[in-house]
């Protein structure tokens, strides 16, 4: 069976074409080439160790999915094999928000996320990477409607965090999309994520070097089906950006 990530890692071939076609309406160099590997790659919790280490240490207790308070993560299942049992993120269901003192790396007993991770600054999840723009609103120069934000607006909504995700997303409604770059989790987010314009006045999200991954772009891109910015898992940004 074909896991989410392998459809990621195939549709990557893809984005050369796509970064051609959108190249005559922004420009060239915007979006840059990943490099690919042939690695299957999770998006794991915030400070795991190297997937081979990961699944060596995590005794799949289920610790960490228990203290996020925006239910986050969620353990694999037996499609994914040797990796049934342990963490990760859907992105596109509900992205990190990298909560102050990362209580899931806390709550880890086994020190399969590393407990020296304890800031937002040392996360290394992936890298965001504008790939499908064009299904991005910002380039499209469309205004965000209620029925693009109508599936987000059904994810968690169990306690007064998550609750504020949802209210805050629901202030684009009638509004330029500049939804990724304002609802970034990260503390100095336009080191992680900005709008910006080409030379012919279109905007786009631009993904910087201090991106960590966490996938709140991904889940709150309001387009249907695969967003338009999605996470790369396990790369840092040198091997999708050059
Ligand atoms: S940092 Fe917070 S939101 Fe992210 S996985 Fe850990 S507990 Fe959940
Ligand atoms: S959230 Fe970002 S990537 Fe998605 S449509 Fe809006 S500006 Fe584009
Ligand atoms: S750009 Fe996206 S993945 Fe990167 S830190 Fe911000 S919300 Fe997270």
């Amino acid at each position: 069976m074909q896991s989410k990530n392998d459809e990621k890692r195939r549709d990557f071939v893809k984005l050369g074409a796509g970064a051609l076609f959108f190249g005559s309406l922004i420009g060239a160099g915007v979006y840059l080439a990943p490099r690919l590997n042939a690695r299957e790659r999770l998006l794991r919790p915030p400070g795991a160790l190297d997937e081979k280490e990961f699944l060596s240490t995590c005794i799949k207790c289920g610790q960490c999915v228990q203290v996020c308070p925006y239910h986050t993560l969620s353990l694999l299942d037996i499609t994914y094999g040797n990796s049934i049992g342990t963490p990760y993120v859907d992105a596109r269901a509900r992205g990190c928000y990298l909560c102050d003192l990362l209580p899931c790396v806390l709550a880890c007993p086994s020190g399969s996320l590393n407990h020296d991770i304890t800031k937002a600054e040392q996360v290394e999840m992936g890298v965001a990477m504008l790939k499908n723009p064009n299904k991005c609103l910002a380039l499209l120069g469309q205004n965000v409607k209620q029925e693009d934000i109508a599936s987000i607006l059904t994810h968690s909504n169990k306690n007064e965090r998550e609750q504020k995700v949802l209210d805050d997303l629901q202030e684009y409604v009638g509004k330029p999309c500049t939804i990724c770059a304002d609802l970034c989790p990260y503390p100095q987010k336009d080191k992680a994520i900005a709008m910006v314009s080409d030379n012919k006045g279109n905007f786009y999200p631009e993904v910087r070097n201090q991106c960590v991954g966490c996938g709140v772009c991904e889940e709150l891109c309001p387009v249907s089906g695969e967003s338009a910015i999605v996470i790369i898992p396990r790369v840092k940004y040198e091997e999708i950006y050059s």
